[in-house]
């Protein structure tokens, strides 16, 4: 619709731009609540505003292309896109990691000691291209009735508690005015709620000293043999190339990501510390290329190698919002309410858990629900805590990105919690129970007595003493003890399709995860700092806190078992079991000729 339309069309009706929801902003946050919102929520009324054309365009490539198991199982399954994906998006097989043997000779992969996804991870995942996942998502929420206003939102109303918001868009030469019971910013680092609101904390200070930058390309028609040939048949079931690689050296990392089959399109990037790789040596791509071919040359070849399509200076990554969800029916999601570092491809992981958080709120507020208030408060915390906790997967990255060693140790310790306590919380959908989300608080890295911190000091100290306490390869069932090996499940959530909310058994995981988190942190004591280390009391108390948290999961597994021992693992299954008793052997077959 055009705007001489959508203004003919206000004028037919009073109420034609009165919405449940209105979402500012279009991007890859906007489109997927947009989606979730209608899928499940009947008859809800959405608008969506973004200035963006449809068509998405060269100058309109994002940045976020990569997801992790959240994201991807988010995207596939909550909004029903896996075939989509497939079908117009790269696989990815896990995240590989690289370190240069020697700094000044980076030409080829055995320049560099690895880790590497060595299977195809057990939840599919996928690499994004950005403009035609943006451009066919919203074309999708057009088809469902999602109202698309291609203009600028200029003002937004936000009015106290269920008060209707007034959102002010810029159609051409016209203003529109929406009004909405709920209005979400996913409009990204334009930050309309939060400039209104005084929301967003930028000061490095306040985020554990985190002070980056970025710059990336997209180039196409790349040479892929010049990452790698192909022919590696002692190293993994899975690709190497069609994997997120990363690559280390001092005061950052980099990631390359295939982003289209057709094309060959490559997204490289590079997320850097200021304290360590100052602006003014990154920030055009003369001089990021000068970079690579100096730190990287293997990306340099491949960059070489293809025909560039963009190129982008980010001089300040990190930010955090103070509110995520107000009681005033205002959100902020996406880059809108925060974003620390690329690494581990979170962002798209953060939004899932916004979205659905959002949606669960809006459902209830809209449907009257007596705890609807109690959820909005219950999810905000949470969300803010799980911003908090990515944020501290970045500490200390300034120093530790270069060292092998222990970045490998890192990576390995935060799989796990990854893995064993994460993962299996998203699939059992406890993150909007409320029960468990006021509990889980208390696990998030600020509430953990300092654990992290220590962890990161201590890595910190190794690092200063340029030690080498071998690397941790967190893809291995040979690194730890028995045959535990991060990517392990302890439910047969995925083997029994328990799929449904509260079916996948998230103790099992904890139990497990914190009793080889204690192991690891026992020999993790021991390898980088011996017998003093190990018998350290605070570190004792750290390893018996681990254990206690082991015992207290398995307290709540037998809880939870006994709660839902009469509910089926898949309703479906169970349906169609009950449906086959009715079966009996029919040896006829019909004819499909007359
Ligand atoms: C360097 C870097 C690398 C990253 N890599 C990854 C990754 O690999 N994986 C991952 O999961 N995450 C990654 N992220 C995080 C990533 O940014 C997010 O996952 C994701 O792109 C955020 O999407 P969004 O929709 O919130 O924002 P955007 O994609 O920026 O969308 C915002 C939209 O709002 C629109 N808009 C803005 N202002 C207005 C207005 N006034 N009126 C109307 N519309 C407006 C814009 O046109 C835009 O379309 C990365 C971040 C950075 C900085």
């Amino acid at each position: 619709m055009n705007t001489t339309q959508v203004l003919e069309k206000s004028s037919q009706s009073v109420n034609q731009h009165d919405y449940d929801v209105v979402i500012m902003g279009a991007g890859f946050a906007g489109i997927c609540q947009a989606r979730h919102l209608m899928l499940n929520i009947p008859n809800i009324k959405v608008a969506l505003v973004d200035f963006r054309p449809e068509e998405r365009a060269v100058k309109d490539m994002k940045i976020g292309e990569s997801m992790v198991e959240v994201a991807a199982l988010f995207i596939c399954k909550e909004l029903g896109l896996h075939e989509y994906m497939i079908e117009n998006h790269t696989p990815k097989a896990g995240l590989n990691f690289h370190w240069p043997k020697q700094a000044e000779s980076t030409d080829q992969l055995d320049d560099y000691y690895h880790v590497w996804s060595n299977r195809q991870t057990a939840i599919a995942s996928f690499h994004m291209n950005r403009s035609k996942f943006e451009r066919d998502v919203l074309a999708m929420n057009k088809e469902m009735g999602v109202e698309f206003y291609n203009g600028r939102v200029v003002d937004v109303d936000l009015t106290e508690g269920d008060r209707l918001k007034t959102i002010k868009v810029k159609l051409g030469e016209e203003t529109l005015e929406l009004s909405a019971k709920h209005v979400v910013d996913a409009a990204g680092r334009n930050f309309i709620i939060g400039n209104k609101t005084d929301n967003v904390i930028t000061d490095p200070n306040k985020l554990y000293g985190l002070n980056t930058g970025s710059a990336w390309v997209r180039v196409k028609n790349i040479d892929r043999t010049l990452f790698d040939q192909g022919y590696a048949p002692d190293r993994a079931t899975s690709s190497s190339y069609y994997a997120t690689n990363h690559f280390f050296g001092q005061g950052h990392w980099l990631w390359m990501i295939p982003t289209d089959r057709e094309s060959m399109e490559l997204s490289i990037g590079i997320i850097h510390h200021h304290d360590v790789i100052p602006t003014q040596s990154i920030n055009t791509q003369e001089k990021f290329y000068a970079f690579l071919k100096a730190n990287h040359k293997i990306l340099h070849n491949l960059v070489e190698s293809g025909e560039d399509i963009d190129f982008h200076y980010r001089p300040k990554v990190a930010y955090k919002s103070k509110e995520m969800f107000s009681p005033d029916n205002w959100y902020v999601i996406g880059d809108a309410a925060y974003i620390f570092d690329a690494f581990y491809s979170y962002g798209t992981t953060t939004i899932a858990f916004a979205i659905e958080g959002v949606t669960e709120i809006v459902r209830a507020k809209l449907a009257g629900e007596a705890d609807a208030e109690t959820k909005r408060s219950a999810y905000n915390k949470f969300n803010l805590a799980y911003a908090e906790n990515v944020n501290h997967l970045i500490r200390f990255h300034d120093k530790q990105l270069g060292h092998a060693s222990v970045m490998s140790w890192r990576v390995y310790f935060e799989y796990m919690w990854w893995f064993g306590v994460h993962v299996p919380m998203y699939v059992g959908k406890w993150h909007l129970n409320l029960t468990f989300v006021n509990k889980f608080l208390k696990l998030m890295p600020a509430n953990m007595k300092g654990l992290f911190v220590d962890v990161y000091d201590q890595f910190n100290q190794i690092v200063d003493r340029g030690g080498n306490i071998g690397l941790m390869d967190a893809y291995r069932a040979d690194q730890l003890i028995g045959d535990y090996s991060p990517l392990n499940h302890f439910d047969h959530f995925l083997e029994n399709a328990q799929l449904e909310p509260l079916r996948c058994n998230v103790f099992a995981g904890m139990k497990h995860a914190y009793f080889f988190i204690a192991l690891w942190y026992v020999k993790f004591q021991w390898k980088g700092f011996g017998l003093q280390g190990v018998l350290n009391p605070r570190h004792i108390y750290h390893f018996f806190r681990l254990l206690n948290l082991s015992f207290q999961a398995v307290i709540g597994e037998k809880i939870y078992r006994s709660k839902t021992k009469h509910l089926p693992k898949n309703t479906d299954t169970e349906r169609m079991r009950l449906e086959f008793h009715q079966y009996r052997y029919q040896p006829v077959w019909q004819s499909g000729s007359k």
